[in-house]
């Protein structure tokens, strides 16, 4: 079974003619309000995947229409509750040149404990995975204890922020990482070679394999001394928005059906391109039917 331990938001797009100034009024011009959230967005590729995947997650009960979205997409969301506290939820202006700014604020997301986390464990089987990100609370406490339980804990550190680098990162069996990521937690530049990025990497954290992705490079898969680079495939990128969590959800739930990692990382490549010909987050990740078909 995989277990997403994950980050609800509900994304709140605002059109505006620039970004709005110190004191100013605006008036916006299109409204429109979205899922969203690393942790949903990787949950509904992995069910899109065809993988078992339950949602640990909540949102306040006002929005359960955002919990409808993953149920009917496959996800089970028997453990994604409605609580009275505000969903977590971006503020994203968008100005007529495509630029954004966007306030964040964490919400429900940041209400789980460590008796979360114990609810958590205790539903897992040994063998099970719990993929995490870096956006909701108690994560200190998740990755203490995964260990003892014996489950694989996979861990999507997005977005990075100092806390990632205070976590026992040793208890990650598997790291996805893109390569502003990486660079950060290898202490290296961004533009250093994905070679130079992976041997930092695992000096850092030797018994830990990792995703690292890079756009329209492609990805690179390493465990211990073995490393395998799958190429991106050559498309039109409309929106790049979700390509990381799209392949995270297809590589993932692949791995967890028993698929040797080229070939989790070649599905996981082909649906990612899919979705960056799309234009839009959640909404842009593709079905398996069409993954299977650009495949053939
Ligand atoms: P993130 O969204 O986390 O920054 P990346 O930009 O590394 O992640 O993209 C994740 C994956 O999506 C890549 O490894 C690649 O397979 C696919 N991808 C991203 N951008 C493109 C692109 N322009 N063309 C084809 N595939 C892409």
């Amino acid at each position: 079974m995989l277990h997403n331990f994950g980050s609800i938001n509900l994304d709140h797009v605002y059109r505006v003619p620039h970004l709005v100034r110190p004191g100013e009024t605006l008036a916006s011009s299109d409204y429109h309000v979205g899922l969203g959230g690393k942790g949903a967005n990787q949950s509904l590729a992995m069910a899109l995947a065809g993988g078992e995947v339950s949602h640990w997650g909540r949102i306040s009960r006002q929005d359960a229409w955002a919990r409808d979205i993953l149920a009917r997409a496959g996800v089970n969301v028997t453990f994604t509750e409605l609580v009275d506290a505000p969903s977590g939820h971006a503020i994203i202006q968008v100005d007529d040149r495509g630029e954004n700014a966007i306030i964040l604020f964490p919400g429900a997301n940041h209400g789980f404990t460590a008796t979360d986390i114990e609810a958590l464990l205790d539903a897992c089987e040994p063998g099970d995975w719990i993929l995490t990100q870096n956006e909701c609370s108690a994560l200190p406490e998740l990755f203490s204890r995964a260990r003892q339980h014996g489950v694989n804990l996979a861990f999507n550190p997005a977005p990075m922020s100092d806390a990632v680098n205070r976590l026992p990162l040793t208890a990650c069996d598997l790291l996805f990482v893109n390569r502003g990521e990486a660079a950060w937690l290898a202490g290296v530049a961004q533009d250093e070679p994905a070679e130079r990025l992976l041997d930092a990497l695992s000096e850092r954290l030797p018994d830990t394999a990792t995703v690292l992705t890079l756009g329209h490079d492609g990805a690179w898969y390493q465990e211990g001394t073995a490393r395998h680079h799958q190429p991106a495939l050559a498309v039109e990128a409309v929106d790049t928005t979700a390509a990381g969590d799209t392949f995270i959800g297809y590589f993932l739930a692949r791995r967890q059906a028993g698929d040797a990692v080229p070939r989790c990382l070649e599905v996981a490549a082909t649906a990612a391109a899919l979705g960056v010909m799309r234009p839009g987050a959640a909404e842009s990740i593709p079905g398996r039917n069409d993954v299977e078909q650009a495949l053939r």
